[in-house]
């Protein structure tokens, strides 16, 4: 660095907040280091730490000091007493959940962003930033097929996305005087965030319809005609239809482009829950499969799951961007400064947030950086391994699938081919296999349940994951199984 401007580093404050240049520079190589050491040393590492609260307290628990510590202390106990004790949810055997595993690049841009401490509400403090929040969700746009006239924000995640999507259909109801009575629709393997929003924005749950799903989890498109049809009939007016693009529980896809006409016919706000699956649209298979997503009125997305980037980053975009400022905008005599004008986007205007970080910047570098030709085949490959992960659940003896692969996700169970257990004894068992797996560090598992039964999850989104780390995990599944089965068998009588 070249010494003036070192010196002009060197404010003529003495605040006791500020460093010197030179400890900057260090203790951000410092923490660069540590987050090299850490990614390269993942797959050694359990890929889960937890502790119970009682440890954490003893470890944590202190009154603020009042003197300050030695960084590299205070970074070193951070890492040893914090940070190592949590999931790594970028482990390569990470496979509950929705997985994450951002690119260096996006983790930098997050960097960059706080350092540059863009403020991403107003076009007047963040041309640049805003700019390029268009781009992002333009391009985010484009890949949807959605028509030019649509755009969106990020935001902290889905469940904001949701609740924004959700806001703005109330908003643009032709009937207004409807906005407090509408009817909100979800599939029986919606997402718990839009039921959080409908909580939020005062839905009372005899306004909400929880609509069927076929034997594939998909949205049953008659149940669904039918429900509008006798609500319309009762005098309700239906606010918005929420379809999944990727159900969280099994990844399924519900009929887009027949839940789209339904929506059209009945003049109703189509909203899709793309959070988990909706970045599959930038593979040849997943823009097939998601077919229909391109007439829905608002997708919902997640940067932060299927577009490798660090928490938080979510996404919404709307069919007609001027349906957000409809929805959002808000004056504030302190913010008479800030409108210039209709070319200019004030992204406080589009949602939530006044204050909003540059979440865009990751997302803008990392692709940048790395090419989109890298994430479609990250992409591909994740869904190429859930596929690779049902044939081996087919083949094997022990294994009994649930739900074939969706996307990311598959669904199965350890299950005897022989011993008929019964359904609370399959799921003791493989609630014992997974918490054995799960404690032995080895790989990251949950469970959910489908149509009542206990099914134990896969979700492959991690650009590190190989098919040794998949069949891996199956293969511990069923050898944990036929291990905790047999005295479980011993005991039982006759
Ligand atoms: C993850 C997810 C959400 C919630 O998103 P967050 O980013 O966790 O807030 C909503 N819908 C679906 C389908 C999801 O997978």
């Amino acid at each position: 660095m070249p010494e003036s401007l070192d010196r002009r580093m060197r404010r003529p404050s003495s605040s006791r907040l500020s460093l010197a240049p030179d400890e900057m520079r260090r203790l951000g190589y410092r923490v660069v280091d540590l987050l090299i050491e850490r990614i390269a040393g993942l797959e050694q590492s359990s890929v889960w730490t937890g502790a119970a609260r009682s440890e954490t307290e003893r470890l944590l628990r202190e009154p603020a000091p009042e003197e300050g510590r030695a960084a590299d202390e205070v970074l070193e106990r951070a890492v040893r007493d914090v940070l190592a004790v949590a999931g790594r949810i970028d482990h390569p055997r990470f496979f509950a959940f929705v997985p994450s595993c951002p690119t260096w690049p996006s983790i930098l841009g997050d960097f960059l962003a706080a350092g540059y401490n863009v403020f991403q509400g107003t076009w007047l403090e963040s041309a640049g930033p805003s700019q390029v929040e268009l781009v992002v969700t333009d391009w985010f746009r484009a890949w949807l097929g959605m028509p030019e006239s649509a755009g969106g924000l990020l935001t902290s995640g889905g469940s904001a996305a949701n609740l924004l999507a959700l806001v703005t259909a109330r908003e643009s109801l032709a009937e207004p005087d409807a906005a407090g009575a509408g009817v909100l629709y979800l599939s029986d393997q919606g997402h718990g965030s839009l039921v959080r929003a409908a909580r939020i924005m005062g839905i009372p749950p005899s306004r909400m319809r929880t609509v069927a799903t076929d034997g594939s989890y998909r949205l049953d498109v008659r149940a669904l005609a039918e429900t509008l049809a006798s609500d319309r009939s009762a005098g309700l007016t239906p606010l918005c239809v929420c379809a999944n693009a990727g159900s969280t529980n099994t990844g399924s896809i519900d009929p887009l482009p027949e839940i789209a006409d339904v929506c059209a016919r009945e003049r109703v706000w189509l909203h899709v829950d793309g959070a988990y699956g909706g970045f599959a649209a930038l593979t040849a298979e997943g823009w097939r499969l998601l077919h229909g997503i391109e007439r829905a009125d608002s997708v919902a997305l997640d940067p932060h799951k299927w577009l490798f980037q660090p928490y938080e980053a979510g996404c919404l975009i709307v069919r007609d961007a001027r349906a957000l400022g409809r929805a959002f905008r808000q004056g504030g005599d302190y913010l008479q400064d800030v409108q210039l004008g209709l070319e200019q986007v004030n992204f406080a205007d589009r949602g939530l947030q006044l204050t909003r970080s540059f979440r865009a910047l990751k997302v803008w570098i990392s692709i940048q950086v790395l090419g989109l030709r890298a994430f479609r085949e990250a992409v591909a490959e994740g869904m190429e391994l859930a596929r690779r992960a049902e044939a081996h659940i087919r083949n094997a003896t022990h294994l009994e699938l649930l739900a074939p692969a969706s996307l990311g996700v598959v669904c199965y169970r350890y299950r005897d081919p022989v011993m008929a257990l019964a359904e609370e004894e399959l799921e003791r068992l493989n609630e014992r296999i997974q918490d054995e797996i799960v404690s032995s560090g080895y790989a990251m598992l949950s469970s959910t349940r489908l149509r009542g039964r206990y099914a134990l999850r896969l979700c492959i989104l991690n650009y590190h994951s190989t098919w040794d780390d998949v069949r891996g995990v199956l293969e511990r599944v069923e050898e944990t199984g036929r291990r905790l089965d047999a005295p479980l068998l011993g005991q039982r009588p006759g």
